[in-house]
């Protein structure tokens, strides 16, 4: 594969930074603690931030920016996985806002466009991709996680509707989001992966009690949701009653990808911190700083097969498990690293420490990184089964009635 950019990504960088020049100055961020939802611990400071995200993409879709590799029928601009990274790599320097938007665009839209009826895609892929509505993900429960399979929040017929009771948990953003994807049981009899039934739901619908959850940071970015009589329209299914499972694998793949490509900082950072702090004289530190930067190197390379492969019309398999499991091994080396480069400082929190903090947060922050999305163990069973061929785990319990299975 030929690594350099083709004389038209050159062209398409230039056209985007033009772009960014010319419409990204008002957003610049004014406080560290703007930049990254998962770390902000102020909810004024939340407000405005999502405020500003959902403005920046209504800026990218009046100019033709929003949703690169989204088809343009649904009001994308139709373009390739290599210049969707082109410009999220230029993007980054000026405004970090996909934050917000990772449910509803990386994972609700393509699982509209894949699963969806046309009235539902007319509905909702355009104000999404305006920025208009925000998303999350109702998934998890506290039974649920690594093995969806159990979820138990029930959905029963009732006409034209469907009356949702149960629990969902660690749902980010819910708090601020305008609808959500939620995976509900509508068959007992049924084995566990079968009788699931996946759902659109208005968050602000009556019988939605959304309760955040403090995490170590300081931050609330997820939430317990409570679901008590719900009524969800019938038309707001996805796919068919029963068989929630096949589009709820075309949102978990595209999870995995979307963290596994996310942009990374860039490691001159890191290069920059370790000169401030000395750290870069240290030769045990120095052996760390090789090994970060090793790691985003090949995060880049892997991203590159990706993106080659996704060009191609292959759909994110395996690969994506690799890379969001390497992303976890590098976040995680990451925030150790930051952390021991400030030596008896890194004991410091806050305005107290080097640049307000804003490594501790780093460092506190990679265990998310190992969860969300897939625990790493996951990742590992899945490359274990479809890349390497292995055993598969013993599933005791997958072709039994949902009903049946011990609980
Ligand atoms: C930052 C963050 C954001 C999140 N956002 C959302 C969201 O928006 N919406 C949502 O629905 N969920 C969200 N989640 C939840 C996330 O998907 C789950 O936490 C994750 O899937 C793990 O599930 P669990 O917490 O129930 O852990 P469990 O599944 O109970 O796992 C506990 C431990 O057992 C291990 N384990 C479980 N099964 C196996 C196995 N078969 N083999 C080996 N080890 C195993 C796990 O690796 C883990 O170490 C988020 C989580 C985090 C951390």
């Amino acid at each position: 594969m030929d690594f350099d950019e083709s004389p038209a990504e050159v062209a398409f960088r230039a056209e985007s930074l033009a772009f960014l020049e010319a419409q990204a100055k008002p957003f610049v961020v004014d406080a560290l603690g703007d930049e990254r939802s998962i770390f902000i611990t102020d909810h004024d400071v939340e407000s405005r931030y999502v405020k500003r995200c959902c403005d920046w993409q209504s800026v990218k879709y009046d100019y033709g920016w929003a949703g690169i590799t989204w088809p343009k029928e649904y009001g994308g601009r139709g373009g390739t996985g290599f210049q969707d990274a082109i410009f999220r790599q230029e993007e980054a320097k000026f405004i970090n806002a996909s934050g917000v938007f990772a449910v509803g665009l990386g994972m609700a839209g393509p699982t509209l466009m894949a699963h969806g009826t046309d009235a539902q895609k007319d509905r909702f892929l355009k104000p999404m991709l305006r920025g208009e509505e925000v998303w999350c993900q109702l998934f998890s429960e506290p039974n649920a996680g690594s093995d969806l399979g159990g979820l138990a929040t029930s959905a029963v017929r009732d006409g034209d509707e469907w009356i949702v009771n149960g629990q969902k948990v660690w749902n980010s953003g819910a708090h601020y989001s305008d609808w959500g994807i939620l995976l509900t049981r509508t068959n007992l009899d049924a084995s566990k992966h079968r009788g699931i039934t996946y759902f659109l739901v208005d968050m602000r619908t009556p019988g939605i009690d959304v309760r955040p959850l403090r995490q170590i940071t300081g931050a609330a970015h997820f939430n317990e949701v409570f679901l008590t009589d719900v009524r969800i329209p019938h038309e707001n299914i996805i796919g068919q009653i029963d068989a929630g499972w096949g589009p709820m694998m075309t949102t978990l793949s595209n999870e995995r990808t979307l963290i596994g490509g996310a942009t990374r900082g860039d490691f001159t950072e890191i290069a920059d911190l370790a000169r401030r702090t000395g750290s870069h004289r240290s030769p045990a530190l120095r052996q760390d700083l090789a090994r970060s930067y090793t790691r985003s190197a090949i995060l880049k390379f892997l991203g590159y097969r990706v993106r080659t492969a996704t060009a191609r019309g292959v759909a994110p398999g395996p690969e994506s498990s690799i890379m969001k499991l390497l992303v976890s091994e590098h976040m995680s080396g990451q925030g150790d690293l930051v952390l021991a480069m400030q030596g008896a400082g890194g004991m410091l929190a806050g305005a107290d420490a080097l640049d307000g903090g804003r490594w501790q947060m780093e460092f506190l922050g990679q265990w998310s990184s190992k969860i969300g999305g897939g625990t790493d163990e996951i990742q590992r069973n899945t490359i274990g089964e479809k890349v390497l061929a292995l055993p598969p785990e013993p599933r005791v319990d997958k072709n039994i009635p949902f009903r049946d299975i011990p609980k």
